[in-house]
């Protein structure tokens, strides 16, 4: 089992343990993560009207036991890796996939330690419901962007910070309706689209799209929705050429100073 140094790692060890303590229950699908499994395919729609997944090399970071990522392979991506920190949730992940028709190359690591060796491999890269359980979502945000190839794109999804998200997103899910355990979620890790946005610009990506994710407590169903009040989900690209690249690529330049070589 890692043994992860918060000190030096963008990691939350107290996060960890909240996960790798319900692992068990992850493919339960009306136990402590029925959110997510209810919002799956919805997200997955989501993400595909975007880019279709299909014969993409695809990572899925913060995969926990695997749901999102399961449903990426069974979407036809040519190959799915999933990371994550919590190794019981990751050995739940890797014996269900195991029991399925599907392949997915799970790995205990936090994006900054995978990009050391996977910078730009991908064609699409997923961060869902994990930025608002990390000490530095900026480190997470940019590490994701180093993953994704040039031309490729990015997903996060997380939790908005405003009054309504304090109370559907904790008092209303956690304590009311008790749709995840108490705890699950602290009101000072979320993040609003802006915060997200800015972070997501400074990395060099190129923001695309917003959609809300609302839940009706008559009807106990989660939409997608214009409403980016409490969870919601971006979609990003990667531009093909970043912008620490040299982009003056006129044949013809012939300012003072261009690296046309012999000019
Ligand atoms: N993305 C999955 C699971 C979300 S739960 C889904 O949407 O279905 C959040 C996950 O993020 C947990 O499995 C937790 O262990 C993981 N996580 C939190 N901090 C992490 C970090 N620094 N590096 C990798 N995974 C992390």
């Amino acid at each position: 089992m890692a043994t992860p140094n918060s000190a030096t790692e963008n990691l939350d060890p107290d996060e960890i343990q909240k996960f790798d303590a319900l692992a068990e229950r992850w493919w339960d699908p009306n136990g402590d993560f029925r959110p997510l499994h209810q919002i799956n395919p919805l997200r997955l729609n989501w993400i595909e009207s975007k880019v279709p997944v299909v014969n993409k090399n695809v990572l899925d970071v913060g995969c926990g036991g695997g749901i999102l990522t399961e449903g990426l392979a069974q979407r036809g991506a040519a190959q799915v890796t999933g990371i994550d920190m919590a190794t019981k949730a990751l050995n739940v992940a890797k014996k269900h996939i195991e029991s399925s028709q599907w392949q997915v190359q799970y790995t205990e690591s936090t994006a900054e330690q995978w990009r050391e060796e996977h910078a730009e491999q991908y064609d699409v890269v997923t961060c869902l419901e994990m930025l608002e359980h990390v000490p530095d979502p900026a480190g997470t945000i940019a590490a994701c962007t180093d993953l994704v190839k040039p031309g490729g794109d990015v997903f996060f999804s997380t939790i908005n910070r405003n009054p309504k998200s304090f109370l559907f997103a904790i008092v209303g899910a956690e304590h009311i309706l008790k749709l995840l355990p108490k705890g699950t979620h602290q009101y000072e890790y979320f993040i609003r689209p802006s915060e997200l946005a800015s972070w997501a610009r400074t990395a060099g990506l190129e923001e695309r799209d917003i959609i809300g994710l609302t839940y009706n407590p008559i009807t106990k169903r989660y939409k997608l929705k214009p409403d980016v009040q409490v969870n919601y989900i971006m979609h990003f690209k990667k531009p093909q050429v970043t912008q620490s690249t040299n982009t003056n690529t006129e044949p013809n330049n012939t300012e003072p100073n261009n690296r046309e070589p012999n000019a």
